[in-house]
């Protein structure tokens, strides 16, 4: 069992990842504050802890992964949180992105497909107290009983942006998904302008595991 002790050795490393995320192009004052606040290695089985403050994705049982600092950064910052903002994510695997962004003063949802993940994150982020909604199901449906959204975050690889992702988007929301094939994912960004029109931008290539579900991919398949 992990102790949740934060020492000034896990400080120390956190700065430097601060610091390197800072090198790497990351500018958001809430973003890195949030992530220098947000002990990471908290998420981490104890076999893997020392890895924490490395800027690389590791596993998390289940075949998932949390996601690599830079690119938990990079997604936060395309959204552009304001607090109070209601967020989606999809994909809530070990907690952090949710934490961060709860650090940040969302009105955070999150939906995890895993039934195991979804108890396991549930119990943590409560034990931490990160106060979010927690749901089991399909995140590539989004969540209709609770839109709109101001922002969605997609922390799985899409093939395709889902159709019901744009929908639950308010008018001005942010969504920011990576879309491409199984291996590598172009990061978009679609801001709905009005209900028929959205700016899509996109960014850097990135590598994440699939979204399963109706509108990601079919487990069969991969
Ligand atoms: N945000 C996570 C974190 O901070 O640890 C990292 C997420 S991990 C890269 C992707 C997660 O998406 C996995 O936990 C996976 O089970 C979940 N997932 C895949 N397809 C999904 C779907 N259709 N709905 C909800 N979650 C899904």
């Amino acid at each position: 069992m992990l102790k949740l002790e934060d020492s000034y050795i896990h400080k120390g490393q956190r700065k430097s990842l601060i610091d390197l995320l800072k090198r790497k192009g990351i500018t958001d004052p809430a973003v890195l504050d949030a992530m220098n606040t947000l002990p990471r290695h908290f998420f981490f089985d104890s076999a893997l802890a020392s890895h924490a403050y490395e800027d690389k994705a590791f596993p998390i049982g289940e075949g998932q992964t949390i996601s690599q600092p830079y690119t938990v950064a990079f997604q936060t910052s395309l959204l552009d949180i304001s607090p109070g903002e209601k967020v989606l994510e999809i994909g809530t695997g070990s907690g952090y992105q949710a934490g961060i962004l709860y650090l940040m003063g969302a009105q955070v949802h999150s939906i995890e497909y895993n039934q195991k993940l979804y108890e396991t994150t549930k119990k943590f982020l409560s034990k931490l107290g990160i106060r979010i909604k927690h749901y089991c199901g399909d995140g590539s449906l989004g969540l209709p009983d609770k839109a709109p959204f101001d922002k969605i975050i997609v922390t799985a690889g899409a093939p395709v942006v889902p159709k019901a992702l744009l929908h639950q988007l308010a008018v001005n929301g942010k969504l920011v998904i990576p879309v491409g094939d199984r291996t590598t994912q172009k990061m978009m960004r679609l801001t709905k302008k009005s209900p028929k029109n959205i700016l899509q931008e996109s960014f850097d290539n990135f590598s994440f595991v699939p979204l399963l579900g109706e509108e990601g991919w079919n487990k069969a398949d991969l």
